[in-house]
């Protein structure tokens, strides 16, 4: 970047608007001014932010933007779920979904352009990876659904709601291998001055990368959903490669560990200093997401390993039913088979829901999402190279 080009303000948290701020000669509560601009009223003109003064306004369109990605298509589900193909550059497109229901609206963000990770059943992992997003493109995904859907950000007056209550980081890409663009974007989500949801109601998925399980038990502790996807280390190698790296040994104990809330020794309070921060998990579960395939990991013994893990990490299941795309190899569990995986659970008397399939008659569904990757890791090619 040149020292020319303008700052993107949707890329900064209250820190770091503050810091900007202060070496245009402003004051910290401008920050705070500005923020509610930015993110409540999702406004992007600075002269239409009337309480700033006229040249603090000059000088924010001399030296800053505001520039969410740009919307390149938009399709609406037969139940109403929403998709947006967005625009992040160099022919990259990600997706953001937003699922409504009666009680809350949820909005699935995207993190990176891709996934580096290649779960097997996985249309993004499928693509292969391009590039991390920025702090601007992953809470621009939030800007945007906010302004597209026509509300302000806070909660309406009346009913107490808002429009997108809650927010999971289940789109494309591998939050926790984009950590400090995630945990800057998790913060924008949480701050009052701007987007102000409940840590109960924001959600990171992961597939397991550990250290940093621990490290957003540290710096930004959210909801926490893995990966699981089988119930031992000989099938996880094969449906979730970095199973490899940190077995479900190691991961189970990280789960442990984020939904432990008491601080430990070793923790500071965290740099940001907001209100709403304390240490520990928001939630005393940890969400094990669950696809189900036909024939691989779908059958009453796989479930009696559940009960197993679910001993030694207090937890929920959700049982997703695969949804497929091209050329997976895989088939989504018939609905007999869920139901009787479903069963053993339950009559061991743990939680497990079946996830309703929303918005894949447009491609909008779990492990759908596939936008537009320019793949830099060849990965389509050696496939091919693989296959011929
Ligand atoms: N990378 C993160 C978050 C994005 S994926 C993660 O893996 O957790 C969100 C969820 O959708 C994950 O549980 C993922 O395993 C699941 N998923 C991926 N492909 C799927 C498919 N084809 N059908 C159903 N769920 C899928
Ligand atoms: Fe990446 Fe998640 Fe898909 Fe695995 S399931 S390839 S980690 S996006």
């Amino acid at each position: 970047m040149s020292l020319a080009d303008p700052v993107n303000l949707l890329g900064y948290d209250l820190r770091g608007l503050t810091a900007f701020l202060a070496g245009i000669g402003e004051k910290p509560f401008r920050a705070r001014q500005l923020m509610r601009w930015l993110h409540h009223f999702g406004e992007a003109d600075f002269e239409q932010m009337t309480d700033l003064a006229k040249s603090l306004r000059v000088a924010l369109a001399r030296t800053a933007v505001v520039e969410a990605p740009k919307l390149l298509a938009d399709s609406v589900a037969a139940d109403g779920t929403r998709k947006w193909l967005l625009d992040v550059g160099a022919g990259n497109g990600i997706e953001t979904v937003f699922i409504p229901e009666v009680s809350r609206g949820t909005l699935c963000i995207s993190s990176q352009v891709g996934c580096a990770l290649e779960c097997a059943f996985c249309a993004t992992g499928r693509q292969g990876f391009n590039r991390n997003l920025s702090v601007a493109e992953i809470i621009g995904q939030l800007w945007w659904a906010n302004r597209a859907l026509g509300r302000d950000a806070r909660a309406d007056k009346a009913t107490g709601e808002r429009i997108v209550s809650n927010v999971v980081m289940m789109g494309m890409g591998e939050p926790l291998t984009n950590f400090d663009n995630v945990v800057t974007a998790l913060h924008i989500m949480l701050d009052d001055h701007a987007y102000g949801l409940s840590r109960r109601r924001v959600t990171v998925s992961t597939s397991g990368v550990v250290p940093n399980i621990d490290r957003l038990r540290q710096e930004c502790p959210v909801a926490l959903a893995v990966s699981l996807h089988a119930p031992n280390d000989a099938l996880r190698d094969r449906l979730v490669p970095i199973n490899r790296k940190w077995p479900l040994k190691e991961l189970l104990a990280a789960c442990v560990r984020y939904l432990d809330s008491a601080p430990r020794e070793d923790e500071k309070p965290t740099p940001h200093g907001v209100k709403w921060q304390r240490q520990g998990a928001p939630r005393d579960f940890i969400t094990f997401e669950y696809v189900m395939l036909a024939g691989v990991n779908d059958r009453p013994e796989h479930a009696r390993q559940l009960l197993d893990i679910a001993r030694q990490v207090p937890c929920k299941y959700n049982l997703i039913p695969f949804n497929p795309f091209p050329d997976s190899g895989f088939e989504r569990s018939s609905p007999e088979a869920i139901r009787r995986f479903q069963e053993i659970l339950m009559n061991a008397g743990l939680i497990a829901t079946v996830r309703k399939t929303r918005g894949d008659d447009i491609d909008g569904a779990c492990g759908q999402l596939a936008g537009q990757v320019k793949d830099r890791t060849r990965r389509a090619q050696r496939r091919a190279e693989a296959s011929a």
